[in-house]
């Protein structure tokens, strides 16, 4: 007959997933523990298999198991109460087992006992001499042994299951791809990556329809997926808005991907899901046993990227894609690098133009990045991929010191030009950012009116209330505001209006089609002038790139440009040449 207490038992031991798995210091230091305090010099976390009692940590031992028959720990993990055998050879039953024919002579072990109360195993100590157990000795054990199972029950807990899907996570995706490599090496399976919105579409469904509605989406789409899947296999939660699964062995994978499109397509047609995000689905092949549990997620969620650019839903891996993941993170590790070194980072100034007068009135500060080995990576990459990061912060500080120096060289205290500096939205965040900006000004003897920060709509949008307290601060230290990128984010016209912000950046996505005085373009961009003006903003259109555009938007009373048609961005020596020539003012830049 079979014993289904015991059944039961090995499933709850086999849950855990603790059977085969490496030693982790947070059982190796209990054990120890455990050696040191009944001074003895073996001691093992003993966990009871089905045939074996196999050592998930040991001390003062080299094989990780012992056959499970008349193990001492298997009567432990039966019994569920703590064992003293003060001489094995003494003793009929484990005098023939084998520790005791090994020379054990000494043995205790408290159980390990699951909270819902199936014993795993023991944690024990053996010695070679027989000997008694004090009663503290014997109440450490206990407690060590508790400490061992609060240890098992948290790991398991802790990261392995997602509160909102209710979904296994990455950390046991990884342990269950390990497994299936044991079991199954060389398998061909495709891992596929459910991408169910974009990280701005999340982040923007957060601010609008709050956290709760994000989790709601989440969980729709898990029973959705579920139900694709059929309850035999897993799902993983493997990212703020990402689901994972694998592909079961031995499918056509044309086929399987056109069955599942289809499935995804009901899907999209019959939940809510459709109406706030758009659901992208990545795939990646690849051999069990061959490739590491995040190599494989990361193919497959950089597939799911290209599948947002590409029309229908789904994509395959590619491996020039994943080039360019691979030179994003690249990019960021060393961009660190490049914060502490003195040769890699500058800026080069681009000159902002009164379209009146023709006068360069100020200058934006622009950072450039030469990498050492990937040469001039342009801010445009880099930029996006250090804003999610907490390198922001200091990339922002960099950035206005090495400005407010150069503020300083060119002799601050006249009528030199000012200069603009593009600030990042984490530094909303930073309770003493204008402060800082402030003694830096004072440290140099600068006026605040010599800098200009810049923040773009997007970025203000995505914390206004920060960004409405950090922005009176700065007006209230007289450092001037510009709203960057107008135009492309999706601010509301109340809120410009309440924003102490005196200067409006056009786009240049808008201006970069403006050559006649006609088209939906110049309808636009005359609208935002006039809007800007009611609303008492000063108006700087970006990226002016022909004779054309630079007569329509003086003709639209646009205050200032940038653009090429005027000068690109130069470095700091050049542009103090270029400004001397146009202005014939070269006092203002001497010191
Ligand atoms: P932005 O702040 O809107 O800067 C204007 C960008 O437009 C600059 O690109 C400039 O070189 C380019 N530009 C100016 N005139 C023209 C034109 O006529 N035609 C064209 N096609 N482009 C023109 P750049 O230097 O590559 O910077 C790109 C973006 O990277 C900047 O856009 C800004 O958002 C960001 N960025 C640059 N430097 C910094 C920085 O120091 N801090 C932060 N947070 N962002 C920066
Ligand atoms: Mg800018
Ligand atoms: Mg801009």
């Amino acid at each position: 007959m079979r014993d289904y207490q015991e059944e039961a038992r090995l499933d709850a031991l086999y849950q855990l997933k603790l059977l085969n798995t490496s030693p982790t210091e947070s059982f190796d230091r209990i054990t120890r523990m455990a050696s040191q305090i009944f001074g003895l010099p073996v001691a093992a976390v003993s966990l009871t298999d089905h045939d074996r009692q196999w050592f998930k940590s040991r001390v003062g031992v080299d094989h990780t198991s012992i056959p499970r028959d008349r193990a001492p720990c298997a009567q432990v993990t039966a019994s569920s109460a703590l064992l003293v055998i003060e001489d094995l050879h003494a003793d009929p039953y484990y005098a023939e087992s084998v520790l005791g024919r090994a020379g054990t002579r000494f043995y205790a072990g408290a159980p390990l006992i699951t909270s819902d109360g199936y014993g795993l195993g023991a944690l024990c100590v053996l010695g070679t001499e027989p000997r008694q157990a004090t009663p503290r000795e014997l109440a450490a054990l206990v407690d060590l042994a508790a400490m061992v199972m609060a240890q098992i029950e948290l790991q398991h807990a802790f990261g392995h299951v997602d509160p909102v899907s209710g979904l296994p996570t990455r950390t046991q995706f990884r342990d269950d791809l390990i497994d299936l490599a044991r079991d199954h090496p060389g398998e061909q399976r495709l891992a596929v990556v459910v991408d169910l919105a974009r990280d701005d579409q999340i982040s923007r469904i957060t601010r609008v329809l709050g956290g709760a509605r994000v989790d709601e989406m989440i969980r729709e789409a898990t029973r959705s997926l579920l139900k694709v899947l059929k309850p035999t296999r897993s799902a993983y939660h493997v990212g703020p808005a990402q689901l994972a699964f694998l592909s079961p062995p031995g499918i056509e994978q044309v086929a399987y991907l056109q069955a599942l499109q289809l499935e995804f397509e009901r899907i999209r047609a019959s939940s809510s899901v459709r109406f706030v995000t758009n659901v992208a689905i990545g795939v990646r092949p690849f051999v069990l046993g061959e490739m590491p549990a995040d190599d494989v997620l990361r193919g497959a969620a950089s597939a799911a990227q290209d599948a947002r650019g590409a029309d229908g839903a789904i994509a395959l891996y590619s491996s020039s894609s994943d080039t360019a993941h691979q030179r994003q993170y690249g990019l960021l590790r060393d961009f660190g690098t490049a914060l502490e070194m003195t040769d890699q980072l500058r800026l080069v100034y681009q000159p902002r133009i009164d379209l009146t007068t023709g006068r360069c009135v100020g200058a934006e500060a622009l950072l450039r990045w030469r990498h050492p080995r990937l040469g001039d990576v342009s801010p445009a990459e880099f930029i996006p991929l250090i804003e999610q990061t907490s390198l922001a912060r200091q990339t922002t500080q960099w950035v206005v010191d090495a400005a407010m120096e150069q503020l300083a060289d060119w002799g601050g205290t006249g009528a030199a030009v000012a200069l603009s500096v593009n600030i990042s939205a984490a530094n909303l965040g930073e309770a003493d950012f204008v402060q800082r900006i402030q003694f830096g000004l004072l440290k140099r003897g600068l006026r605040p009116d010599q800098l200009e920060i810049e923040l773009t709509e997007s970025a203000i949008m995505e914390q206004p209330e920060k960004a409405m307290a950090v922005l009176r601060e700065l007006d209230a230290a007289g450092i001037r505001l510009a709203i960057d990128d107008f135009g492309t984010g999706h601010s509301s016209l109340a809120y410009l209006q309440q924003l102490p912000a005196r200067v409006l950046k056009i786009d240049q996505a808008f201006i970069r089609n403006l050559t006649e005085p006609s088209g939906p373009d110049f309808v636009l961009v005359e609208t935002m002038i006039g809007l800007a003006h009611r609303l008492g903003y000063l108006v700087v259109a970006e990226g002016i790139e022909t004779a054309e555009a630079a007569a329509i938007l003086t003709e639209l009373q646009c205050e200032e440009a940038q653009g090429f048609w005027f000068a690109r961005p130069m470095e700091a020596e050049q542009f103090a040449e270029w400004l001397e020539e146009r202005q014939g003012t070269p006092s203002l830049l001497v010191a």
